[in-house]
């Protein structure tokens, strides 16, 4: 795992300053000021006087995110499209 260090343009994904902290090319973040994790993300390893690494909370070890936990199911439509056919059954029964 390759460490770079946060710029002012690509801020510390935990603590959102400028420096010091890391991130690596997979995803995880190491901050030297936070050492508990903020919400969504989990603390990896407490390193003594290398930051805390965190990663996303919803991150699987060797799955695609896309793979994580199943999708939510479509939201009914059924309602709307019963009231809709009633209204037409309706106009129709009125002509
Ligand atoms: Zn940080």
């Amino acid at each position: 795992m390759t460490w770079r260090e946060v710029t002012k343009n690509a801020q510390c994904l935990i603590c959102g300053k400028g420096g010091w902290c890391g991130r690596s090319d997979d995803g995880a973040a190491r901050c030297t000021r936070v050492s508990d994790p903020p919400a969504g993300w989990r603390l990896v390893k407490r390193n003594v006087d290398d930051g805390t690494v965190f990663r996303r909370d919803d991150e699987l070890p060797q799955r695609s995110p896309r793979a994580s936990g199943p999708k939510p199911a479509p939201k009914p439509a059924k309602c709307a499209k019963t009231w809709l056919t009633m209204d037409a059954v309706i106009k129709a029964a009125a002509r």
